[in-house]
């Protein structure tokens, strides 16, 4: 599907043709992502809302279109409930910080789960340092699926938030996140959904899912690095206190008392990336003209057949297999003995062969204990990949099976 509009997919990587599977880490660019960015400091480059001068306002206009833009894509009620941020840690930080000010105090409980990535562990244990409240986790079951009856378990009258991934980066399963936004909604608990790999991957309708806050990144989806989203339903963001102050999110300043600006700007202290934002509705654009739900389609089924292939090789054991999933499939190669080849030893070899993988424990560190490995092998596809790519990936693979048994 359209490989020749990403440049970088015409690189040699150890002289061989690159095929890379390592979409869930980060997105290639396509041209018009790339124009975007030269176009922006060519043609109108200047600080954004502050100034009355041409360059300004058409700066200001493209921002706040791209705003828009982002708002349609997860259809989100306006845009004023649309905060940009760096990225999906940046949102998750921002947010743990922002509700727990506000809602948690000692003795309170956030529930996370046994598959999030790092992202969305860390900033909740530090709350939880902060605020004297407990981190509680909702275990997996054999099949690696979420327990949705241990859930029900663990939310109780202290409860103040859920924070559970979309779609798990290292595994790629799909989670019932809608069931668990109905069962914390009844109990009056607020849930904040990690997109990072979702929306990159499946239609998003933040009223339809009905969550309370959706974070992701825009260099996952076909967009640059440094620019993420924070959504929050209004009722909530108008809520929550701003997180840090300078410019941009003040209303007047005096030494006596600061009062902040209306939404979304006073969760966006100091010149927002603008020329990011810009290039982000680039990539919106472009993923649009296709069509959402056929990229959507055309990814599960390059998916489905990368791990059909898989588990084919004998030696080869995919966590998950089976499972509905989106986008990453996670993988690890045994020796006839049972004895489990390295995960990064596996990546190399690939890599020899000009196939990009993710190894290790991709930022999921509890995840990975609870498999009890040192990691995995990752693939996982973008809308650029083929199954050829594939073939090249598997092919390769069974290569460095020979050499590493
Ligand atoms: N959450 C999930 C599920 C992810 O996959 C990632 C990145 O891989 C993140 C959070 C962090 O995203 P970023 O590094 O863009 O902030």
């Amino acid at each position: 599907m359209r490989r020749e509009d990403f440049p970088i997919l015409n690189e040699k990587v150890h002289e061989r043709a690159l095929v890379y599977l390592d979409n869930a880490a980060t997105t290639q660019k396509p041209q018009v992502v790339i124009d975007a960015i030269v176009e922006a400091y060519s043609h109108w480059n200047a600080n954004v809302h502050r100034g009355v001068h041409h360059l300004s306002q058409v700066a200001t206009q493209k921002h706040e279109e791209a705003r828009e833009k982002v708002a349609q894509l997860i259809h989100a009620q306006s845009s004023e409930e649309i905060i940009f941020t760096k990225g999906t840690t940046d949102s998750l930080n921002m947010l743990a910080r922002s509700f727990g000010e506000a809602m948690v105090n000692d003795g309170d409980e956030i529930i996370v789960s046994q598959l999030e990535h790092h992202s969305n562990i860390v900033p909740w244990q530090m709350l939880c340092e902060r605020k004297g409240a407990v981190l509680k986790v909702i275990p997996l079951r054999d099949d690696l699926t979420l327990d949705v009856e241990a859930f029900k378990g663990l939310l109780s009258e202290k409860t103040r938030l859920v924070s559970v991934a979309h779609v798990s980066n290292v595994l790629g399963i799909i989670n019932p996140v809608e069931e668990i936004i109905r069962l914390a909604h009844e109990k009056g608990v607020a849930v904040c959904v990690d997109g990072a790999q979702s929306v990159p991957h499946l239609a998003m309708d933040v009223q339809q899912l009905d969550c309370d806050f959706l974070v992701f990144s825009a260099h996952k989806m076909y967009g640059p690095t440094g620019l993420g989203v924070l959504y929050g339903k209004k009722e909530w963001l108008d809520k929550l206190p701003p997180v840090e102050g300078g410019g941009e999110m003040i209303e007047h300043v005096s030494f006596e008392k600061t009062t902040y600006n209306v939404l979304p700007y006073k969760f966006e202290a100091g010149t927002p990336n603008y020329v990011g934002s810009y290039a982000f509705s680039k990539a919106i654009d472009y993923v649009q003209a296709i069509g959402l739900e056929e990229v959507a389609k055309y990814e599960h089924e390059l998916a489905v057949y990368l791990e059909e292939q898989l588990v084919l090789l004998s030696n080869v054991r995919v966590y998950a297999a089976g499972q509905e999933k989106a986008g990453a499939v996670s993988f690890n190669v045994y020796k006839a003995d049972g004895g489990l080849i390295h995960p990064f030893d596996v990546g190399v070899l690939l890599d020899r062969q000009g196939v990009a993988v993710r190894t290790g424990h991709h930022c999921a560190e509890p995840l990975i204990d609870y498999l009890g490995v040192p990691g995995t092998v990752r693939a996982s596809v973008g809308l650029y990949n083929t199954k050829e790519d594939v073939d090249v990936f598997v092919a390769a693979l069974k290569k460095a099976i020979m050499m590493l048994e």
